[in-house]
């Protein structure tokens, strides 16, 4: 909905670096949390109802966290967040017909639409937990939000992946998990992901990663043996590849990646999936990893690939991802289902594309927030 592309790079030079929040207490007067706490009224968000069943995924272990509690809900005035972290006040982009803000370090510049999950990341659709709010005239996040999607982009140093470049691609699906198919000649999802990513293993074998595919030929392999493949190769980044349906609609097009939601958080996608907010996989101790993974290979893949934006979103059902121990994404590479789209997929130069996207995001030991 947000369309920011010419305000955002302009904004950008408005906006001071980001540090971590200071140690002594700023000297400006800052605007109250507003919270259960301070005699405001919470709103309330109503919790998916609990059911037993949570097909094709694995048990859920609760140690700690049997009991699923709410979340506690604090929401924050964005412009006391930014005081604290050090960078810009949130700017009023538009305030018609909802206020529109920006934010930015120098990392890159944010833009918020009240009332709005959707939000710009440099120029990208990412999705938030919370809807902005709009209180005391001012722009209020929810605490979460600020935590697990701004904190990572805003005020986080570069990706770095170290020494341990070992890299785990999983092709979609496989054997008689077929996936979708393509509306013009019913061609199979499992061929074109296992594709994409054998273009995508010497690519990035060049650029120093040591690359174990999930599977190298038409064969089943179960969602958790694909993660405990990851383990076993003591993999230091995942990603999932795949391509989407929206069958029988021809229309729907673009391109999605997705990270774990986090703890606390509703999922962007559910896909008639139970959504419990409480739960608390492996994979949420990378969520700011996984984010600025997500953020990094989206924007690469957009700019290569030409689809249209479905943002980077967040899901619990892909049970490839829950059980990470590592950062780790899943990437729709657009839709069988769309003819155009379709067409692209079953061109090999377009699988190259998408290949050579993910390889030039990950050539370097230390990948810019703007790259
Ligand atoms: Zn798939």
């Amino acid at each position: 909905m947000l369309k920011p592309a010419g305000i955002i790079f302009i904004a950008v030079f408005l906006f001071a670096g980001c540090t971590t929040p200071p140690r002594h207490a700023p000297t400006e007067p800052l605007p109250p949390n507003w919270s259960a706490t301070n005699g405001v009224q919470t709103p309330q968000i109503p919790q998916p109802p609990r059911a037993n069943v949570k097909t094709n995924l694995p048990p859920i272990v609760h140690p700690t966290n049997a009991i699923h509690p709410a979340p506690v809900i604090t929401w924050t005035a964005l412009s006391r967040w930014a005081a604290e972290h050090k960078i810009g006040a949130p700017h009023l982009l538009s305030g018609q017909p909802v206020a529109t803000y920006a934010i930015g370090s120098t990392n890159g510049v944010m833009v918020l639409e009240i009332g709005s999950r959707e939000a710009i990341w440099n120029g990208i659709e990412i999705n938030l937990g919370f809807e902005p709010q709009f209180i005391d005239n001012q722009i209020f996040l929810h605490g979460l939000d600020l935590q697990r999607n701004l904190e990572p982009l805003l005020c986080d140093p570069p990706l770095m992946f170290g020494t341990n470049r070992v890299i785990v691609i999983d092709p979609g699906h496989g054997g008689s998990n077929t996936g979708t198919h393509s509306v013009l000649d019913g061609r199979l999802e499992k061929e074109f992901t296992l594709d994409w990513a054998r273009r995508l293993a010497p690519l990035l074998e060049t650029n120093g990663w040591q690359v174990f595919l999930t599977r190298t030929d038409d064969v089943y392999v179960a969602n958790s043996d694909r993660a405990v493949f990851a383990d076993t190769h003591h993999a230091a980044l995942f990603i999932s590849l795949h391509f989407n349906s929206a069958a029988p609609d021809q229309k729907q097009a673009g391109l999605e990646t997705y990270c774990l939601t986090p703890t606390g958080m509703s999922s962007t996608l559910i896909r008639g999936y139970n959504d419990f907010w409480s739960d608390n996989f492996s994979n949420n101790g990378y969520d700011a990893e996984n984010l600025q993974l997500a953020v990094r290979l989206h924007a690469a893949l957009l700019r290569t690939a030409g689809l249209e934006d479905r943002g980077v979103r967040r899901a619990r059902f892909m049970a490839v991802l829950d059980d990470q121990h590592c950062p780790a994404v899943l990437i729709e590479g657009g839709y069988l289902s769309n003819p155009h789209e379709a067409k692209l997929i079953e061109s090999p130069e377009f699988r190259q594309k998408l290949a050579e996207a993910i390889a030039t995001t990950l050539q370097w030991n230390v990948v810019p927030l703007n790259h």
